[in-house]
């Protein structure tokens, strides 16, 4: 919900240098109708691109259009404003339409996420490609474990964990990478780095899908959690006895639509009512108790004169706005604490 911190340029530079040039290559083969065997599937491009069958001269246009934003927009380690720049105007003739699931598959061949996530470098030998071992180098794996360093919380819900980390025998143990602009729609993004998005499995699976994104906050690019507010509705006199609550978003002044539009399409009213009532009431019920004199209490068992600290620990709230990635319900447990003018 919290803008997310720009990725270094020490990751940049790794991955533009393991994948630029055979990127690169792999596109010019096509382009040229050489024969270029993928052996992931090898059938895609050996059919289309054999000495006796010649190239499709539509797939062979789409191939283009994607060199030149390669080359040109830089498509590895292009900004967020960029790639959304990029999806807003891509846009494919009524014969390219026709060939496009064709030229997307080959082009799922070259920008492969899931050898990119598992740390496989991208190499040409004879007019072949292969993906090659690196022994984790490089890859979604060490992108991931970067990110969740600063983001705790799937910056989707603000509520499951974000997490890499390698157990006992090495095997490797980590939430998911979104692809924010999907892979089926725009593959030649699948291995942007701005494109990739450290989440929770039940956003990544369930809530979103692969539905188009040009038209929701872009999580690298907003500050989504100034647009809207959690506000509590009761309806019980007992509330904690039996959980009945919703949460309601109101949007806040100067609410952008693509915020409204990220509420819609991550469903937050309905998830917050129903997976996450139970802390909304125990938020507001420690509000409650939260009166000068226990602050003071506090204050004295933990030791310490800073009293937004005390807050923090009582009432798990995140010290600061930038903090919101890092707390579990951080922003939720933030306009609670805001609204009832603690
Ligand atoms: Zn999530």
């Amino acid at each position: 919900m919290k803008r997310l911190e720009p990725i270094p340029d020490q990751y940049l530079k790794g991955h533009k240098q393991l994948y630029y040039d055979p990127i690169l290559n792999a596109l010019e083969l096509l382009i040229n109708g050489e024969c270029l065997g993928l052996p992931s599937r090898p059938q895609c491009a050996l059919s289309l691109f054999s000495e006796q069958i010649p190239a499709d001269p539509d797939i062979v246009s789409i191939f283009r259009k994607v060199k030149n934003l390669f080359i040109r927009q830089n498509l590895l380690t292009a900004s967020a404003d960029t790639l959304y720049h990029i999806v807003d105007n891509w846009r494919l003739s009524r014969r390219e339409q026709r060939v496009k699931k064709k030229a997307y598959k080959i082009l799922l061949d070259i920008f492969d996420y899931s050898n990119f996530r598992e740390g496989n470098a991208l190499v040409i030998r004879d007019r072949k490609l292969y993906w090659e071992t690196t022994r984790g180098v490089w890859g979604g794996f060490e992108l991931l474990k970067h990110l969740s360093q600063t983001i705790k919380y799937c910056p989707y819900c603000n509520a499951d964990t974000v997490y890499a980390f390698e157990k006992g025998n090495k095997t490797k143990v980590a939430s998911a990478l979104d692809h924010f602009y999907p892979k089926s729609k725009y593959p030649f993004l699948a291995l942007s780095l701005y494109n990739l998005v450290p989440v929770c499995s039940r956003c990544n699976t369930q809530m979103k899908g692969s539905a188009d994104m040009k038209d929701v906050a872009n999580p690298y690019i907003e500050d989504i959690h100034r647009n809207i507010v959690f506000f509590p509705v009761i309806s019980s006199t007992f509330p904690l006895l039996d959980g009945s609550c919703r949460i309601v978003v109101l949007s806040r002044k100067g609410c952008t639509p693509k915020a409204i539009e990220f509420v819609r399409r991550f469903e937050l009213e309905c998830l917050y009512s129903s997976a996450f009532a139970g802390d909304a009431l125990l938020c507001m019920e420690r509000l409650r108790r939260f009166t000068p004199k226990f602050k003071q209490y506090l204050a004295a068992v933990i030791g310490t004169n800073d009293p937004r600290l005390v807050e923090s620990l009582f009432l798990g709230m995140p010290l600061n706005e930038n903090e919101i990635n890092k707390t579990r319900l951080g922003k939720m447990t933030l306009d609670f604490v805001e609204q009832f003018h603690l």
